[in-house]
């Protein structure tokens, strides 16, 4: 059975685009017949805010949305907070590390950043690793241990990962070359987002992980853990993130505004369902649109795949349609 998901971070409001987001992953495993999970990513702790997680649930129930399972409704799964999850995490590093995949990293952000010829990798990740600490013996690193603890590292394959997109179509990655043995866990024992997502999504059965394009290069990090872990990946859809009108991304100066304060203001669900709908070349012409009416006959392949543009416009005419 088809399996979605959405698992917003309580880090920050819910805007416009990661609504979008919710929307499109949402009417994806709605349209298919499928379950909806709801999975908060709430493991970088100091950034995350008391009292958000609810606020974003609340507002994805105000738009229309609604999920099978979730923190505040459990399932099979449980539990669903990632904060709750970590022995899980622990667990797939043990086995990393058990087949020799991972090793440990006593390099600093200056240190890796300063190597000779270290390129830019993808955004989230800095700078290429270059190996440094890759073939370490044992004495070394009992050594190193003792002044600072280190951080874990996947020992990536060299090669390219190829998968296909379910908006972008055929996508090729080389890792080894653009990324380098890649962070699993954090020195602090915080793990990383690339491990914890591939377990989660793996133990909660995701058929098809619809979520922003800016995540589009990390996918081939997942895959080769998937491999090494022994799981089934799921099937992959990035979906264009929403954009202001000069083509840069979406922010407060665009008149963005977070969905708490659209609903504060009065805005009906509905109207930001049509303008969500309207961005995605979605449910004609109609201004008010529940999010069910979407679902009959939903499909990923009639989104348009470049960035959706929001004016400033649309959104301060939401305030007046109600
Ligand atoms: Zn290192």
């Amino acid at each position: 059975m088809h399996r979605g998901r959405f698992a917003p971070s309580p880090t920050g409001p819910l805007h416009l685009g990661n609504a979008r987001t919710a929307l499109l992953s949402w009417l994806a495993a709605r349209g298919a017949g499928g379950a909806y999970v709801m999975r908060v990513e709430d493991l970088d702790t100091p950034r995350v805010r008391p009292g958000l997680e609810g606020e974003i649930l609340a507002e994805l129930r105000w738009l229309g949305l609604d999920w099978d399972e979730g923190p505040d409704v459990g399932g099979p799964a449980a539990p669903y907070r990632q904060s709750e999850r970590r022995a899980r995490y622990a667990a797939a590093l043990g086995r990393l590390r058990a087949e020799g995949l991972a090793y440990p990293c006593f390099c600093s952000r200056a240190e890796i950043a300063a190597a000779a010829g270290a390129p830019h990798g993808p955004s989230d990740e800095g700078p290429r690793y270059p190996g440094t600490c890759r073939d370490l013996g044992a004495a070394e690193v009992a050594r190193r241990s003792l002044l600072r603890p280190p951080a874990w590292r996947f020992r990536v394959p060299p090669g390219p990962v190829g998968f296909v997109d379910g908006v972008h179509g055929e996508q090729t990655f080389d890792v080894a070359l653009e990324v380098g043995d890649f962070v699993v866990a954090r020195a602090d024992g915080v793990p990383a987002y690339q491990l914890a997502v591939v377990v989660d999504d793996a133990a909660m059965s995701i058929g098809e992980v619809v979520r922003g394009d800016d995540l589009l290069a990390s996918t081939a990090r997942q895959l080769l853990l998937y491999r090494a872990l022994g799981l089934e990946p799921p099937r992959f859809a990035h979906v264009p993130l929403v954009l202001g009108e000069d083509g840069t991304r979406l922010a407060k100066r665009h008149g963005a505004r977070s969905l708490g304060e659209l609903r504060a203001a009065g805005v009906a669900p509905e109207a930001v369902i049509g303008l969500l709908a309207s961005l995605s070349g979605l449910g004609g012409a109609r201004t008010h649109i529940a999010a069910r009416e979407l679902v009959p006959g939903f499909s990923l392949a009639r989104l348009t795949p470049g960035p959706a543009r929001l004016a400033a416009a649309a959104v301060e005419a939401l305030a007046w349609t109600g």
